[in-house]
């Protein structure tokens, strides 16, 4: 009844290469940052498994040579099974988690039952007494096991498994796997076919080295010692899972990172030492070309406080050579939960000047937790598109016209009104529009509720001859641009002469080619345009000649400065009549008091705008000021 089936050829040298690469990847795993999710779990108990398989493996071979030691190899036989179908049920697992497969029930429950099903007969078999005979020839096993079917049907399960997770991986990753599990079956075959059993275990090892490659190796910066921002959310994750206080220290370059340049190399060094020179097991993170995070636990570093500010007074040579900014914060819950910390760090840089060194606080959560709040429903807004949406509101600036004494123009000024804040401010809401590509949609919207309105105040017999509209040079580089802007008007039924843009200048030569043919294109159409916010920023008089502008916006800055000394004032004057030599209409901002009137309407002034006259009010209330 006993079949015989022959391995004479046995060499440790298989398993043994199995272990060193198992202590080899665990050397690495602690070396480097290694992401503690589930599936990296997994894997480091395959990783333990195969070292455990190949150790039992070696000890089979060198007992069952020697009589008095049968016995116990007749177990060890036993174990290498068990730790073999093992790994199989990890490999099964490691696929489904990796490949978010939800379907894996059956395959888990057919699984089990191969595994318990070998468990149980083997168990049995190896109750019975030898389950290999020594003799001359070498070690024969007696065929009364069913390990090698379950192997086979494992094997079978593992192909089918990963044909059906195919579409749901990344194909290089999905390759990198059919490609290692083909090497190790053609490794099988050719152990089969010379009555190999050396290298078993190690069939089993290749496809772990590409999971290693492929998925968890996060490799070091080697110069800067930092891992990128995947690790980085890995940290906050898990630590928060665990509940673990962590506390972040983020270092800003501003030149690095607006213009993409390499740290050089002696500042390299300084941020790799700052690191452990300072923070007890404190992981750095690059998040940008500029930009690093250092996370570290509050538990390793009680006095952190101290030891963040060694970190300054240690940063001195990179303080003086880059524009910097520095933010410290603990942990947030809700900010971990949601793995922010990038967006949250970003959205307090906004409010922090250069060179600066900022201590999160409260206000700061706030108002992350409302911009959030505003990204939020500037996407509800952007995704609706409704151009009568509620939550924007059109508030209108009366201008005087100093030639005729009357308000016939005006600007109109965005507001939201929120449930969770009220009525916000375009300083909070513009540059996250324009971050988030959703402020073409609230020029739509403004624009149509301005068209209605000067279609009302027309019906009601009010004389309204211009109200313009801010739009963000942004907008401009959509190729529907002026089409989207004219059909609002076009559908209003309101002339198009009726309605002006506000745009400001650019210093980019490409916006400024594409500023000048949609101006030109819209102007076709009977808009004009106003040029907004001069005097700040670069002002480049040659190029705004260049640009068909109607009229040009002094802007609030110049008002003042020509309120306090003579020489702006002269300046400012000069410019004024420049402009208007060349036909173009001078509009002053911020006009407040008496004497700014008197000043300006002294500087060519056609059209003045300020508090004096006028804050922004709802725009049905511009009809107390038209005549
Ligand atoms: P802006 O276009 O320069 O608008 C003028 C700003 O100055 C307005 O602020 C206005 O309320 C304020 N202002 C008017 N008169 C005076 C004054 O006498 N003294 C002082 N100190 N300020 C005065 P607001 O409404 O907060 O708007 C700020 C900026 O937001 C605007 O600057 C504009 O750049 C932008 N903005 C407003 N509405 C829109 C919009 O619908 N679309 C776009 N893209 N941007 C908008
Ligand atoms: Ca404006
Ligand atoms: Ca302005």
């Amino acid at each position: 009844m006993n079949q015989y089936i022959h391995f004479t050829e046995y060499s440790p040298v298989g398993d043994i290469v199995v272990m060193s690469v198992c202590l080899v990847m665990m050397v690495l795993v602690f070396f480097s940052y290694f992401s503690k999710t589930r599936s990296s779990r997994l894997f480091l108990s395959i990783v333990g498994l195969l070292f455990l398989a190949a150790c039992a493996d070696v000890s089979f071979y060198t007992l069952a040579v020697r009589p008095e030691h049968q016995v116990m190899a007749n177990w060890l036989r036993l174990v290498f099974h068990v730790l073999i179908l093992l790994i199989f049920l990890y490999y099964i697992a490691y696929i489904c988690e990796v490949s978010h497969f939800t379907k894996d029930r059956p395959y888990r429950w057919f699984a089990n039952l191969v595994f318990f099903t070998v468990l149980l007969w083997d168990t049995f078999v190896t109750l019975q007494g030898l389950t290999f005979v020594v003799d001359e020839t070498g070690i024969s096993f007696i065929r009364r096991g069913i390990f090698i079917y379950a192997y086979l049907a494992f094997i079978i399960l593992c192909v089918v498994l990963l044909a059906n997770v195919r579409k749901l991986l990344f194909h290089r990753v999905m390759f990198g796997f059919y490609g290692t599990i083909a090497i190790s079956f053609l490794v099988l075959i050719i152990q089969g076919i010379s009555n190999q059993s050396s290298y078993t275990v190690a069939t089993l090892l290749l496809p772990v080295v590409a999971m290693m490659y492929i998925l968890h190796s996060d490799p070091y910066d080697a110069l800067l010692g930092t891992n990128d921002i995947k690790a980085m959310q890995d940290f906050v994750s898990n630590n928060h899972k665990k509940k673990r206080d962590f506390v972040f220290m983020s270092l800003y370059l501003k030149e690095i990172e607006e213009e993409g340049k390499e740290i050089p190399k002696d500042i390299q060094a300084i941020i790799r030492q700052l690191t452990y020179r300072f923070v007890r097991k404190g992981s750095l993170f690059k998040i940008g070309k500029g930009h690093m995070v250092l996370f570290f636990l509050k538990k390793d570093n009680p006095d952190y406080k101290q030891r963040a500010q060694h970190i300054i007074d240690d940063s001195g040579t990179i303080y003086d050579r880059f524009t910097y900014k520095v933010v410290i914060g603990e942990a947030v819950d809700e900010i971990s939960e949601n793995n922010d910390y990038v967006s949250y760090i970003r959205n307090i840089h906004k409010s922090m000047s250069d060179n600066s060194i900022h201590i999160v606080d409260l206000n700061d959560i706030g108002d992350f937790e409302t911009t959030e709040y505003i990204v939020r429903e500037l996407a509800d807004i952007n995704y609706n598109e409704d151009l009568n949406d509620p939550r924007v509101l059109v508030y209108c600036q009366p201008v005087l016209n100093v030639k005729t004494g009357k308000y016939d123009t005006a600007e109109v000024l965005m507001r939201l009104d929120l449930k969770e804040t009220g009525i916000i401010y375009p300083d909070q809401f513009i540059h996250v529009a324009e971050e988030h590509g959703y402020i073409h949609t609230l020029t739509k919207v403004i624009l149509h509720k301005t068209c209605e309105a000067i279609r009302k105040f027309n019906e009601e017999g009010f004389d309204i001859k211009r109200i313009s509209v801010n739009i963000s040079a942004l907008e401009l580089k959509d190729d529907d641009f002026c089409d989207s802007i004219l059909k609002i008007i076009r559908n209003s039924d309101v002339p198009a002469d009726r309605i002006a843009i506000e745009l400001t200048e650019s210093q980019n030569e490409g916006d400024f080619i594409l500023m000048k043919q949609k101006i030109s294109e819209l102007k076709q159409e009977g808009i004009s345009f106003y040029l907004d916010d001069f005097g700040t920023g670069y002002s480049n008089v040659e190029r705004i000649i260049e640009l068909p502008f109607d009229i040009i916006k002094f802007d609030r800055s110049l008002v003042l400065a020509s309120g306090s000394e003579d020489r702006y004032r002269k300046m400012v004057a000069d410019l004024a009549s420049m402009f208007c030599n060349m036909n173009y209409s001078v509009l002053y901002e911020g006009v407040e008091k008496e004497t700014d009137e008197a000043m300006c309407k002294d500087m060519s002034a056609t059209y003045l705008q300020g508090y004096k006259y006028s804050r922004p009010v709802p725009i049905e209330e511009l009809k107390s000021f038209l005549s």
